[in-house]
């Protein structure tokens, strides 16, 4: 097995087995553009490390021989005293991991070494930072010091001097620097800076493969649902230096803008700085445009790269470049991360580009990115007070208390408080507290932050690098530039859209996509750069291509309307429970529930139906043309009784009065007799139906009369009636002689032909599995995957998301919740078994989703897969269900 690959021999396809960054370098140097020689050691290299402890047998070997061909190369020898050859050891896994891995740069320099560098370069100042950078970056991320000692230590040297500029540190004060830090590498782990060049390399390579596993690494894959056994490639990179003074930096750009997708030049650059330099903050960096007047030779040759890169990938890329003494060198490049709105523009200008066709940019467009440009954002609000205008680095409105470090932002949030984590700027220490924010707000850094970087790929607003704050982590609080103090729990308003930040809480308005949506902004509206436009084009296209149709959850007429507006096909379920709500219709209930005769019973039934009629009046009349599916009666019948406790404690202290009220006496009675431990599993859906006499046929002359009162006034109403929680097909049969007894009986009386559907949900697992059955007597299939999910696991929804989930979570169990995307091979593969035995017993079963699932992204897949004919869900996921149908379908 061959585990180490030359620059020249990979190429960007091989990212399982070279990383991103070993793909897209072999990428680029067989391209021709100008990257320092290195290879780059497997990911199988590391499966093998990490599972045996060791090496692979062969690996120090092939490395040698690499490193030889390098060496011979570059005309010098790895650490050579009189002339080092230095590299730099960096880690890249499959997936980009922002700051999640470890790099180390100028490896092979020791003491011995830093004098020939001195020499070489003629700039003996520049030979003694880097080597003060490498026992630093060394220290820290291979040995495991931590890192504070090193800055503090640096931090110290400045004050001493007074200033606040790296840049002004001279020879001696960098020599001296070095010293102090081979000491505390000592100190702190007992071992010397190793001054071997192969060793050196050797440890970091292994400290790359360590840091695959690293709590922060696991976390963020958790949090990307990245598989934990890909491994991480290695790659040896020969050092080009931007820190050899004026004439030499370092910088990152973008090919396009990746928070608009606005065509132009974005980038950030500093000069006289290494590898880090630029997204650290360390210093202020120039945007890129400015390195047009400082080296326009390389400037020149860095836009044509650019634009090359951007047609052969065919994307919006971003780079890592480096400038020795005025000669480009490209570092990294990949297909970049942009911004919801980004994507959607940039996938649109390709197509008019003629670079890809409209099925491709749907494929780089999702629904989770559709849902975020869907995001309220803030009023222009005069009275708002403006404190600071940092960058626009991840769009959204956040609205929160203010908190300094993670533990607080993870403690505050779970107490259900909204939070905005505010930092100088973030590390990977601070992703806890990322993901519990609302918002992440930095005092520093640009759009390549590791704030924004991160931010945005969590889809998190972010505002970065509002200079005027003066952030105080240690007392708990920021200074505006105004000399306005913010304290810990303290309001703020940030808006990643423009980078604004306001005291206090700021109201928000509708995105112009959702109002686009709801027709009152016109598809042709120049509203941000054409972000509609490519909205409405793009999801047009996922109409064309997609096979599932989409409809609603929806209960009443406000809902289907909006449901309507947004695309949907109809309803896949309309709940009956909310129709028997309201004080008069819950009195009504009440009688029902309390009746112990026909008389009784009959006579509530008969004051509840022109209620529910006109109900369905109403949604008939908004889905007109359209299938509605009502479900009958689900929940537990407590739910329309009053609350035991308060209940109790009314009959007592009417007793105490000695004034008894009867009919609270015969209610609380009920309310006893009905307690269930288990109400979820108890006496609802279909068996309400089958022991209260009259229920179900009431819901079902309801539906009828509405239905024909519809058609009579030239209406083309189009019911079908759904049966929840049936188990077993007896249940079905039962229900469906008294459904069609009174639908009978409505057409006579109404002299109206009816056509009304009779369905059933599969919620139960023995629905799933008798699904054969079951079809016998269904005309059509609902799929409850929400129910689905709590009797499959055996879980009370209710109950434990909030016990143990998170537990789950974090133990790798899930990658996400089973209630929000589905278990594709538990509840997946009852409900596909349900769509096999079903269709096969009635061919044209009409199959559908009405669980959450309905909406999310990933499950919408699913249900395309395995052939449903289509997803329902609430109104405001309709667009991005149709847009994932749509990216299913191709
Ligand atoms: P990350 O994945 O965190 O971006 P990289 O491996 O890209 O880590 O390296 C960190 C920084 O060091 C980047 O700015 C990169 O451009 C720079 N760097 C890496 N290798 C070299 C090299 N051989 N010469 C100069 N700079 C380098
Ligand atoms: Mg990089
Ligand atoms: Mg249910």
């Amino acid at each position: 097995q061959k585990f180490v690959y030359s620059f020249t021999e990979g190429n960007k396809d091989l990212k399982d087995l070279l990383g991103g960054k070993g793909a897209n370098l072999a990428e680029m140097t067989n391209l021709g553009l100008p990257v320092p020689p290195g290879f780059t050691i497997t990911t199988e290299a590391c499966k093998v490390f990490l599972e045996t402890g060791s090496e692979p047998a062969s690996l120090h070997k092939e490395i040698s021989e690499h490193l030889d061909s390098l060496e011979q190369q570059m005309g010098k020898r790895l650490g050579q005293p009189d002339n080092p050859l230095l590299v730099s050891v960096r880690s890249g896994a499959k997936f980009s991991m922002p700051g999640m891995m470890d790099t180390v740069l100028n490896i092979g320099l020791s003491d011995a070494s830093v004098a020939g560098l001195a020499a070489q370069s003629g700039n003996e100042r520049f030979a003694w930072d880097s080597y003060r950078r490498l026992v630093q970056m060394f220290g820290k991320t291979v040995l495991g010091v931590e890192g504070e000692l090193f800055e503090e230590a640096l931090e110290g040297v400045k004050q001493a001097k007074g200033s606040t500029n790296d840049l002004d540190l001279t020879t001696e004060d960098l020599k001296a620097l070095v010293e102090t830090f081979k000491a505390i590498v000592l100190r702190e782990t007992d071992r010397e800076f190793p001054q071997d060049p192969r060793e050196q390399m050797d440890l970091a390579i292994h400290a790359v493969f360590h840091s695959w596993n690293g709590d922060r690494a696991r976390l963020y894959r958790r949090q990307e649902r990245i598989p934990n056994d890909l491994g991480t490639a290695v790659n040896i990179c020969s050092m080009v230096f931007g820190n050899l003074g004026e004439d030499s930096g370092t910088g990152v750009a973008f090919t396009r803008d990746p928070s608009t997708g606005a065509v132009g030049v974005y980038g950030d650059y500093l000069s006289n700085a290494q590898g880090e330099d630029v997204v650290a903050g360390i210093r202020n960096t120039l945007p890129l445009a400015e390195l047009e007047q400082l080296d326009k030779k390389s400037y020149d040759e860095l836009m044509a790269i650019m634009h090359k890169l951007e047609l052969h990938y065919r994307d919006l890329c971003d780079i890592e470049f480096t400038i020795e003494r005025g000669k480009l060198w490209m570092l990294q490049t990949r297909v970049g991360k942009r911004t919801a709105a980004a994507a959607f523009r940039i996938a649109v200008q390709l197509v008019d580009q003629g670079l890809i066709d409209l099925d491709e940019a749907l494929q780089r467009v999702t629904g989770g990115q559709l849902a975020q440009l869907m995001f309220p954002r803030f009023a222009a609000d005069e009275t708002a007070k403006r404190v600071a205008w940092g960058i626009a680095a991840s769009p959204g409105a956040a609205v929160g208390k203010v908190v300094f470090d993670s533990y607080t932002a993870v403690k505050w949030s779970r107490s259900g408080e909204k939070v905005i984590l505010v930092r100088r700027e973030t590390n990977p220490d601070d992703l806890d507290g990322m993901i519990a924010a609302e918002g992440i707000l930095t005092s520093r850094g640009g759009k390549t932050s590791h704030a924004a970087v991160v931010a945005r790929g969590m889809g998190k607003t972010c505002v970065c690098g509002a200079e005027e704050l003066e952030v105080d982590t240690k007392r708990r609080r920021f200074t505006t530039g105004d000399g306005q103090v913010v304290e810990e729990g303290d309001l703020v308003s940030i808006d990643g859209s423009t980078g604004k930040v306001y005291l206090g809480e700021v109201p928000v308005v509708p995105s112009p996509v959702v109002e686009y949506f709801e027709g009152t902004l016109h598809a042709g509206a120049d509203v941000q750069g054409g972000l509609v436009q490519s909205v409405h084009r793009l999801m047009a296209h996922a109409d064309v291509r997609r096979r599932l149709a989409v409809r609603a959850n929806a209960d009443n007429a406000e809902d289907a309307n909006r449901a309507r507006r947004y695309g949907a096909q109809g309803i896949g379920l309309c709940r009956t429970e909310h129709m028997f709500l309201g004080e008069e219709r819950r009195r009504e209930v009440e009688h029902l529930i309390l009746a112990d005769n026909d008389k009784d019973r009959e006579q509530a039934l008969s004051a509840l139906l022109p209620l529910q009629k006109g109900d369905f009046v109403e949604l008939f009349q908004s889905m007109d043309g359209l299938p509605v599916t009502v479900r009958l009666l689900d929940p537990p019948l407590h739910e329309f009784l009053p609350d035991i406790t308060e209940l109790s404690v009314r009959v007592a202290l009417a007793e105490a009065r000695k004034d008894p009220n009867e009919n609270d006496l015969r209610l609380l009675q009920a309310v006893h007799r009905l307690h269930e431990q288990n109400p979820m599993l108890g006496l609802r859906g279909v068996r309400l139906g089958l022991v209260i006499p009259g229920l179900f046929g009431m819901q079902v002359r309801a539906i009828a009369e509405a239905a024909a009162e519809r058609k009579l006034a030239g209406g083309d109403p189009r019911p079908e009636v759904m049966i929840p929680l049936v188990g077993t097909v007896q249940e079905l049969e039962l229900v469906r002689d008294e459904c069609e007894r009174v639908l009978a009986e409505v057409a006579k009386s109404t002299g109206v032909k009816l056509d009304i559907k009779l369905g059933t949900m599969i919620e139960l697992p023995r629905a799933a599995v008798t699904a054969g059955q079951i079809a016998e007597a269904a005309e059509f299939f609902s799929f409850g995957t929400n129910d689905l999910t709590q009797t499959v696991w055996g879980f009370s929804r209710d109950d434990v998301e909030a016990s143990f989930f998170t537990a789950y979570l974090e133990k790798g169990i899930f990658g996400v919740s089973p209630f929000e995307t589905i278990d594709r091979d538990g509840v997946g593969s009852l409900v596909k078994h349900a769509v096999v035995a079903g269709r096969a017993t009635r061919p044209d079963l009409k199959l559908g989703v009405c669980g959450e699932h309905g909406g999310d992204p990933e499950s919408v897949h699913f249900f395309h897969e395995v052939g449903l004919d289509y997803v329902s869900c609430s109104p405001f996921r309709i667009p991005v269900a149709r847009l994932e149908a749509g990216r299913a379908a191709l």
